[in-house]
């Protein structure tokens, strides 16, 4: 339990503090000169404090770090980068958040993501880039149960990595179960428990492989799938 007294207008940025203070598993109060009558601290002003959740008190019991934010308007106590903003440009869209190049992107719309280092609020950046190409992307959802949800406020991003053939992704955060497929001109999600390898894009399915060298093993060229090993060997017979 933490009491911090205000003396008149320092500069102490009250949500922020709060946030850590919460993080770290501490309940705060602000206490301010009203709080106090001559050398004495009003107790019941304290719990009164805790009890109306007017933004003087928190408690990690009743408030989550992130939820600081539903009280104070992080735009009132922090600067943003140019152009980003704590509004979901695309509400809309259904996100399927990776890392990009530069910036965490959805794969679906473009819009980027990121974390505000100082609030530790999600923000966002709508891609207003003529130039920048959404891929056809397809996402399977046989239970929407499957799909992670947002922790502490923050949506899911997925971190993909290689299994058996290169083109069939993974997410490895815990509790997503998302797989990708990339093929040449289409990339599919799928949230399911089966292994990466069983996916296929509809091109895919739909193709009469025609089977090349590539780098680093032989691709069909029209719809970017792998040759499975056993036609190597059936090829060799
Ligand atoms: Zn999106
Ligand atoms: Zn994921
Ligand atoms: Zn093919």
């Amino acid at each position: 339990m933490i009491v911090e007294v205000q003396y008149g207008n320092k500069a102490k940025n009250i949500p922020q503090v709060s946030r850590d203070y919460l993080a770290a598993g501490f309940s705060v109060m602000w206490a301010f000169e009203d709080d106090f009558t001559g050398d004495r601290f009003l107790l019941d002003r304290f719990e009164r404090a805790f009890q109306e959740q007017d933004g003087t008190a928190f408690s990690p019991y009743t408030t989550e770090p992130s939820e600081v934010w539903e009280v104070f308007d992080p735009r009132e106590w922090f600067d943003f980068p140019e152009d980003w903003q704590l509004e979901d440009p695309n509400p809309d869209c259904s996100h399927e958040f990776e890392h990009g190049r530069d910036e965490i992107e959805c794969l679906l719309c473009g819009t980027e993501y990121r974390r505000h280092s100082e609030s530790q609020s999600p923000i966002y950046r709508e891609n207003n880039d003529p130039m920048h190409r959404v891929e056809t992307v397809f996402v399977r959802v046989d239970d929407e149960l499957e799909k992670p949800v947002p922790t502490d406020g923050l949506p899911h991003v997925h971190s993909w990595s290689g299994g058996h053939e290169s083109s069939k992704l993974s997410c490895r955060e815990r509790g997503c179960y998302a797989k990708k497929v990339d093929g040449k001109s289409e990339i599919v999600i799928e949230y399911t428990r089966k292994s990466a390898d069983d996916l296929e894009t509809r091109q895919m399915n739909n193709c009469r492989h025609e089977w090349r060298r590539t780098g680093d093993g032989k691709e069909c060229w029209k719809c970017g799938k792998e040759k499975p090993d056993d036609d190597l060997y059936g090829q060799s017979w």
